[in-house]
């Protein structure tokens, strides 16, 4: 029988959900454990008061995904089940885009950081330490894009007269060995947090979009990129008072907006019209899903916070991510 036509530009997104565990600290403030996780469902036990403000009762929401890692977890288990198994199709020329999604304190950096070193070791392995990996490293902050590996210079997004974007002025550093990767890696995580006042406070304001291309001399392998995308949460600062921080909110709205469009819009097959314009986070990511799933993939890893008083949000990244499969 004849195979099923598959449209060249339709994506298969792989979309995971990740809990973290609850902190000793939280548990001392109260905070219940709001969620339990039996891969690949996730359940929100939603403590709610009723009209008459008296009587509390649970409501219960179930989502299912293609893997959900609760708390017992760890990176390396995330890792073995997602990104690994598309290390052969990296090294095949294939593009692989991993992001992590999630409000502020979810976990997506703790998650990004694990995956960047075990993937970076993997590839080395798969290569027998005759690749050099082209690393660059990037901010997106109120819709400006800093280089994170040559001080913070203002990068500018460029597109070709064939739609190509080319982001001008990003220094793609060539390495080696991978443990001088991992400490470029390391130097650019560094970069993104000590530029802010407190850790989480700014680099809960950009996206993070670290990429790495493969060479072997002169022949070009794949590219694997990984995104620490913006607390979601942060997406609600558009109705701040401070005017800087409306700004950014809006532009991480419209950002993360942007993406599930056009990650819904490449199911519509070829001709369908994706959005890429609806933000700077997309028109540079354009390239991880033209193409379709023969040269891209695609994984969504979304963090959630286990304690109920951040059910709101966990509710929120839930069915973002539902929307996404
Ligand atoms: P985000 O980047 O989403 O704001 P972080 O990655 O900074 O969140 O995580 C917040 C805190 O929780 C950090 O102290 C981090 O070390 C810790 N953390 C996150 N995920 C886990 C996990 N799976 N296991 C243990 N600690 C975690
Ligand atoms: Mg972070």
């Amino acid at each position: 029988p004849q195979k099923p036509h598959v449209p060249s530009s339709e994506l298969k997104i792989c979309v995971c959900v990740r809990k973290r565990p609850i902190f000793s600290k939280e548990e001392k403030n109260g905070e219940i454990d709001a969620l339990s996780c039996s891969n690949p469902v996730i359940m929100i036990h939603e403590p709610k008061f009723k009209v008459d403000g008296i009587t509390k009762y649970l409501e219960n929401h179930t989502f299912q995904f293609d893997n959900t890692y609760g708390e017992n977890e760890d990176t390396k288990t995330v890792y073995e089940s997602s990104i690994r198994p598309l290390c052969p199709f990296i090294l095949q020329g294939g593009t692989v885009t991993c992001f992590a999604y999630g409000q502020t304190g979810s976990g997506k950096t703790y998650t990004m950081r694990g995956l960047q070193e075990m993937v970076i070791c993997d590839l080395d392995k798969f290569g027998r330490g005759q690749l050099t990996f082209h690393i660059s490293f990037y901010e997106i902050y109120g819709g400006r894009c800093f280089d994170l590996l040559n001080n913070r210079a203002k990068l500018t997004i460029l597109e070709d007269g064939n739609g190509n974007i080319q982001i001008q002025g990003l220094v793609e550093h060539p390495v080696g060995n991978k443990d001088e990767v991992l400490q470029l890696i390391e130097y650019g995580n560094s970069v993104r947090t000590t530029h802010a006042t407190t850790s989480n406070e700014d680099s809960s304001r950009s996206h993070a979009i670290c990429q790495i291309l493969l060479k072997s001399g002169q022949r070009e392998f794949g590219r694997l990129r990984l995104v620490d995308l913006a607390g979601s949460e942060r997406a609600q600062d558009c109705v701040s008072n401070n005017r800087q921080r409306r700004i950014e909110g809006a532009e991480i709205n419209k950002s993360l907006l942007a993406l599930k469009e056009c990650i819904r819009a490449l199911r519509g097959g070829p001709g369908a019209h994706v959005p890429y314009r609806g933000s700077k986070l997309t028109l540079v990511l354009r390239d991880s899903f033209e193409g379709g799933s023969d040269e891209k993939k695609v994984i969504m890893i979304t963090c959630v916070c286990p304690g109920h008083s951040s059910s709101d949000h966990t509710i929120n990244s839930l069915r973002y991510a539902d929307r996404l499969k």
